[in-house]
């Protein structure tokens, strides 16, 4: 099987996500690496281990067994004491959702619709939009779909959409923040098309990069001006689930206030990780730093989990961490209704969700908050077991 390996990137820059949604075996920040390779050499790649081998001898090539084929398992995720964990998916596709359907994932936690608007020049119509959102639900039969709007900017750029150069571009007009500023009308033909397609399945909707309350309400205006365009009377597609991404620390800690707006939130724990710890997620150098098991970030989950419950808004997350097994027992202690995964990941998922005891999570959760780094928390995960 072929993958790739890099010297720029890190675990939850897009590169290293793309190859996860794929089953691509990749190994990303490996310091020196184009130095070190030359043409036509033979490396042995593990994206598991996170190593490359130059040269490997014949012996350790002949030890190597290709990858078995990702398991299904489309039954609930429910564990040891009774607590039901949503296991859905990440998809940027209709052949991603199609996977996420075979692997027997519970829905689509985020599908990022940056994919509608990518290898073209040209932006796409509402209706063009409409037909792509249709076999996405389509191949989720009735599992529940959530569809982010457009997050473009930073590390995502889209060729149709050029913006001005930015000097801090991850701080810069990305996301929600785009549309609100400069393109309210891509933002009304996507959910104009969100709304059409609800109207037959259980699509869901999603900003991302949400930083205020304000800018929650300006987008829930342009929803109702969409609704207004598109339903013949005002109480139909009114049962649309509306949520937020939370992954601006600012929206993290003010999710008390973000609650009253919205019926759920998902953790998007790759920026979350790189804005509280101002850490650019693409630069290798910086990727220790960037410990989505830093206590720091758990704490950050820990409130905003809290904060959602008491208004009886149901909480997912969608970053790198919710694939990450030594992360998940952290999460399910700390409370979290939903997780997000890659489609290989669906069934290790689900598997260790059954193994697991809420009671015992939610101990190690608590004790993992009040350590002061992300070794220890491994080291404490180690000690008990999970
Ligand atoms: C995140 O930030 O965690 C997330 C899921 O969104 P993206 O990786 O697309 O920025
Ligand atoms: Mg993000």
């Amino acid at each position: 099987m072929l993958g790739f390996a890099t010297e720029q990137g890190s675990a939850t820059a897009h590169t290293a996500i793309l190859a996860r949604a794929l089953g691509l075996p990749a190994v990303v920040g490996i310091a020196g690496l184009v130095d070190a390779v030359e043409d036509g050499q033979a490396v042995l790649l593990d994206g598991d281990e996170g190593t490359l081998v130059i040269d490997p001898s014949a012996d350790l090539v002949a030890t190597v067994r290709p990858p078995a084929d990702a398991a299904s398992d489309a039954e609930p995720a429910i564990t040891r004491d009774g607590r039901r964990i949503e296991v859905g998916c990440n998809a940027a596709g209709v052949d991603d959702a199609r996977r996420a359907a075979a692997a027997g994932a519970d829905g689509i936690g985020l599908l990022r619709s940056e994919f509608l608007f990518l290898g073209s020049d040209r932006l796409p119509s509402e209706d063009a939009q409409v037909a792509v959102l249709e076999e996405v639900t389509a191949a989720m039969g009735e599992r529940p779909v959530i569809l982010r709007t457009l997050d473009v900017g930073a590390d995502k750029p889209l060729p149709a959409l050029p913006q001005p150069h930015e000097v801090n571009p991850a701080l810069g007009v990305r996301g929600l923040r785009l549309q609100l500023l400069r393109r309210p009308d891509l933002l009304l033909d996507q959910l104009r098309a969100a709304l059409r397609v609800s109207a037959r399945h259980p699509l869901r909707l999603m900003f991302p990069m949400v930083s205020t309350l304000d800018e929650v309400r300006q987008a829930k205006v342009l929803l109702e001006q969409a609704r207004r365009d598109v339903t013949p009377s005002p109480a139909d597609g009114t049962g649309m689930q509306v949520g937020i991404m939370i992954e601006v620390p600012a929206a993290a800690i003010a999710a008390d206030v973000l609650a009253a707006e919205v019926d759920f939130f998902s953790l998007g724990t790759n920026d979350l990780t790189q804005y509280l710890f101002a850490a650019d997620r693409t630069n290798p150098e910086l990727a220790p730093l960037a410990d989505s098991l830093h206590p720091a970030l758990l704490r950050m989950v820990d409130q905003v989990v809290k904060a959602a419950h008491r208004r009886d808004r149901w909480v997912g997350v969608c970053g790198e961490m919710a694939s990450d097994l030594s992360a998940v027992p952290l999460l399910v202690g700390l409370g979290i209704d939903e997780l997000s995964v890659h489609p290989p990941a669906v069934a290790r998922v689900k598997a260790l969700v059954r193994r697991l005891e809420v009671a015992e999570c939610t101990r190690v959760a608590r004790a993992a908050l009040e350590l002061d780094s992300g070794a220890a928390v491994r080291g404490l995960l180690e000690q008990e077991g999970l």
